[in-house]
């Protein structure tokens, strides 16, 4: 075992109160593409950045270029949970981990097993009518036939995805803030922390170890106790619990 990942294994084994800050990173590994990174094919296909049919806006005013883009690159449900998200649930079973602070909205973390996960940006398994509030699942949202999906009311209906210029939800940053500040040992994996006010939440810990997991440099580097530039999956996937 390398230093970086030996060193990973004893903060494992010595501490009880461990917290997962996770990004899109975590999810490339399961072949879920980080929209925020660059994709000729993007370009090719849509007439506007992701950044912009990804917002409020946006969906408000172009809803059927916003879903032909979220049904295309976002309602991803045939992807599997890889080692990273597995060995999260088997620490949070052991009773090691005490949650997952994700940005993720694809519900990989559920899937492989995860009970306490924050999803700070949403999730793609939620919908919702914007007229009566009827709950949809995905599996529904990618088979609607309708270029902007509906309920049976009329209403469209909207994921319960935190869109840009839309504020996270309360409940949700406040039970991360919770969780962080308690947390012993902060693992911020798969992610460039480039996104706030997600990322601003890692200010909130105060515990033994922060360990940073990514395979590019990020803004917290430099406060790492324990930096490991390697893939996430194959990191986690070699713990022992
Ligand atoms: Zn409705």
């Amino acid at each position: 075992m390398e230093d970086g990942k030996k060193q990973l294994q004893e903060i494992v084994d010595e501490c009880n109160n461990l917290v997962f800050f996770g990004g899109a990173g975590v999810s490339t590994e399961s072949g879920i593409p980080d929209f925020r990174s660059v994709d000729g094919l993007y370009h090719m296909k849509y007439d506007y950045p992701p950044e912009t049919i990804l917002s409020h806006t946006f969906f408000k005013r172009h809803p059927e270029e916003f879903y032909r883009f979220y049904r295309d690159k976002m309602l991803i449900l045939d992807a599997k949970p890889n080692a990273a998200h597995y060995k999260l649930a088997e620490l949070e079973e052991k009773g090691k981990l005490k949650a997952i602070v994700t940005q993720n909205i694809d519900g990989l973390h559920q899937k492989a097993g995860s009970k306490h996960v924050l999803e700070l940006h949403g999730s793609i398994h939620r919908n919702y009518c914007m007229r009566c509030a009827k709950f949809y699942d995905a599996e529904y949202m990618l088979k609607s036939r309708e270029p902007v999906p509906r309920c049976t009311c009329g209403g469209v209906i909207k994921p319960d995805v935190v869109l840009y210029e839309e504020g996270l939800d309360t409940a949700t940053i406040d039970a991360s803030i919770r969780a962080i500040r308690e947390a012993e040992v902060l693992i911020i994996g798969g992610t460039s922390l480039a996104v706030y006010p997600a990322a601003g939440l890692i200010d909130y810990f105060n515990g033994k170890y922060l360990v940073v997991i990514n395979k590019s440099p990020t803004p917290r580097d430099r406060q790492a106790d324990l930096l490991i530039s390697e893939p996430i999956g194959e990191v986690l996937g070699g713990l022992h619990v």
